[in-house]
C-alpha cells in the first residue's frame, strides 16, 4: 500500500508515519519534489495549499536530518512560513510525519509570548518553524542560532512578499550559511518571486503541479442558506430530487457524522459515517461500499476525509462550514478531479457566517448564494428541544476551538488594526529594528494578550533543555515562565 512511498526513495520511519495517516499514494508534488529534495537539489515548487506540499518537502528534509548526525546545537532545518496559522500547521506536520525519528522541532511565530519560545530554542529543536518577524526577534536576543541551516524552505513565498516580509527574509538570508539547500514554494510567480528565487536557488529542479482545490474551474460551488434546524431536510431533498448517486458529505464533529447518516438512514437515504473513533475495518468498509456505489452518503469528518481519494466524484456538500477556511478548499477539492465536472455546496446557517466571511477572504471572491424555495432562512418553525449533546452548531465559539486531531490557531477576533491593539505585553523584547508595521503584518506581531486566549492548552511544555546561550539580554531573567501552552509541541522529540 504505501510501497509508492517507498519508491520515491523515503525510509521505512517516514512511509510507516504516511500509511499511519492513511495516505496510500504520494501526491503528484510530492512524486516530483521528494525525490530532488532527496537527492539534495534546491527546488522551486508551484504549488498550492491543497496539494499536499507540505509532505512533499518535510518528508525528505527528515530523512535528510535524520541521516546524519551534525554535532551542533544550533537549527539544521528552517521553515518559514507568511503566518502563524500556517506555521503551526507545517509544524504539526513535521512532528506527525518524523514521529518515528528522533529529531526535534520549534515553533515560533508573532502575537505569543517570547520567552517560552526561548526555552523551546534552548533544548536544541534540529528543526524551526518560524515566521520571520519573530525569528528575528529571536536573532536579534540570541535565543536562535542560524549558523549551521542546512536547509532553508520558504513555504508560500508569494504570501510573504504579499505581506511585506521581503526585507525580513533578505535579513535572515543574511544569516545563514552559504551552502545550503534552498526549497522555494509558491502558488504564483511574479516578478519579484523569481527575483527572489534567481538570487537564492542554485541550478533548482523545477516542479509544478495543477491546483487541487476551489479554484479548479470544473468545481462549482453554491452556497444554500438555511436555517440550522432544516438542513437535514434541505440535504435530503437535494439528493432525492437530484437524484445524487454518490455524495461526500462534511460535518464538524464526528458525533454530528454519526448522527446525520443515522438520521438520513432512517429518511431511507443509505449513509455511513466516517471519523477517527471508528475501527480501520468499518472505515475501509463503509468507503468500499461508497466508492460501489452500494452507499449513497459517506459523512466524513475532516480529519477522515484526508487520504480518501475517490475518482469522479460529482457530490460534496458541507452539512457545517468548517472553522478552518482552508478545509473548506481541501474538502471541495475531492470533487472535480481527473479532469471531471463536481459540484460543492454548503448548507450554511446564520450562526455560520464568520466561517463563511474567512472562507471568501482565503477564495478572494464570493460564492454564489442560491435559497432553495421551501427552504428560506427564518421561516422554519423551530426545530423541537434536543439533548445538549445533539444540539447543532448554535455556539460558535464553541465550534471554533481547534479540532483536537489538529490544532490550529484561528483568525476570526483578532484585532482589525492597530487601533485595537492592546499595548505591548511585558514579556516581549525591545522592539528590534523592524518595528511592528501595519497591515497584513499584524497578524505575525500581534501582542500576545489575546493570542493566549485562543489556543488549547495541550499541557506544559517540557524544554527545561541544557545551559543557556551566552550573551541574552539579561532583562528577559526570570520572565514569561508562563502560557507553555502556546507553545504546543515545541522542543519535543518526535518519537
Ligand atoms: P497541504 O497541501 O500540504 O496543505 O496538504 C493538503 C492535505 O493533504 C493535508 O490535509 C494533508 O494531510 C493531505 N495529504 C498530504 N499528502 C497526502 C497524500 N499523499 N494522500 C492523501 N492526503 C495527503
Amino acid at each position: 500500500m504505501s510501497e509508492a512511498f517507498a519508491s520515491l526513495g523515503l525510509t521505512a520511519e517516514l512511509v510507516r508515519a504516511v500509511a499511519e495517516e492513511g495516505y496510500t499514494v504520494p501526491t503528484p508534488i510530492q512524486v516530483e519534489a521528494i525525490p530532488h529534495i532527496l537527492g539534495g537539489r534546491d527546488v522551486l515548487a508551484g504549488a498550492q495549499t491543497g496539494t499536499g506540499k507540505t509532505a512533499g518537502f518535510t518528508l525528505p528534509l527528515l530523512q535528510r536530518l535524520a541521516a546524519s548526525d551534525a554535532g551542533h546545537r544550533g537549527i539544521r532545518a528552517l521553515i518559514l512560513t507568511p503566518t502563524r496559522e500556517l506555521a503551526a500547521q507545517v509544524e504539526e506536520s513535521v512532528r506527525v510525519y518524523g514521529r518515528h525519528l528522533a529529531l526535534r522541532t520549534a515553533l515560533v511565530y508573532g502575537g505569543v509570548g517570547f520567552e517560552p519560545q526561548a526555552e523551546a530554542l534552548e533544548a536544541a529543536p534540529e528543526i524551526l518553524v518560524a515566521t520571520p518577524g519573530r525569528l528575528l526577534d529571536h536573532v536579534a536576543q540570541q535565543t536562535v542560532d542560524l549558523r549551521h541551516v542546512e536547509i532553508l524552505v520558504l513555504d508560500e513565498a508569494d504570501r510573504m512578499l504579499d505581506m511585506g516580509f521581503i526585507h525580513d527574509i533578505r535579513k535572515v538570508l543574511a544569516l545563514l550559511p552559504s551552502k545550503r539547500q534552498n526549497l522555494l514554494f509558491s502558488a504564483t510567480f511574479s516578478d519579484e518571486i523569481r527575483e527572489l528565487a534567481n538570487g537564492l536557488l542554485h541550478d533548482p529542479a523545477h516542479v509544478q503541479v495543477a491546483p487541487r482545490n476551489a479554484e479548479s474551474a470544473l468545481v462549482a460551488q453554491r452556497i444554500h442558506p438555511v436555517d440550522q434546524g432544516r438542513k437535514r431536510a434541505l440535504l435530503a431533498h437535494l439528493i432525492s430530487s437530484g437524484d445524487w448517486r454518490q455524495v461526500l458529505v462534511f460535518t464538524r464533529t464526528k458525533h454530528g457524522a454519526n448522527r446525520l447518516a443515522e438520521q438520513l438512514g432512517k429518511d431511507g437515504i443509505e449513509a455511513a459515517a466516517i471519523h477517527g473513533n471508528k475501527s480501520q475495518g468499518a472505515r475501509t468498509r463503509a468507503l468500499a461500499a461508497f466508492k460501489s456505489g452500494e452507499l449513497r452518503v459517506l459523512v466524513a469528518t475532516d480529519l477522515a476525509a484526508r487520504g480518501l481519494d475517490i475518482e469522479e466524484l460529482p457530490h460534496v456538500v458541507n452539512y457545517e462550514l468548517p472553522n478552518v477556511p482552508e478545509h473548506y478548499v481541501h474538502r471541495i477539492g475531492r470533487t472535480g478531479r481527473a479532469g471531471v465536472t463536481g459540484e460543492a455546496i454548503s448548507l450554511v446557517s446564520p450562526d455560520e457566517h464568520s466561517y463563511l466571511a474567512e472562507i471568501e477572504k482565503l477564495l478572494k471572491r464570493k460564492v454564489e448564494r442560491t435559497v432553495v424555495p421551501g427552504f428560506e432562512p427564518g421561516t422554519a418553525a423551530p426545530p423541537p428541544p434536543r439533548a445538549a449533546a445533539d444540539r447543532p452548531a448554535q455556539r460558535p465559539h464553541e465550534h471554533r476551538r481547534p479540532q483536537p486531531q489538529r490544532p490550529q490557531p484561528r483568525r476570526e477576533h483578532r484585532p482589525a488594526g492597530p487601533e485595537h491593539r492592546p499595548p505591548a505585553p511585558e514579556h516581549r523584547p525591545p522592539a528590534p529594528e523592524h518595528a511592528p508595521r501595519a497591515g497584513a503584518d499584524d497578524e505575525e506581531r500581534q501582542p500576545s494578550t489575546n493570542a493566549n486566549a485562543q489556543f488549547p492548552s495541550s499541557g506544559p511544555v517540557t524544554a527545561p533543555g541544557p545551559a543557556r546561550r551566552g550573551g541574552r539580554d539579561p532583562r528577559r531573567a526570570g520572565r514569561g515562565r508562563e502560557v507553555p501552552a502556546l507553545l504546543r509541541g515545541t522542543g519535543r522529540r518526535n518519537g
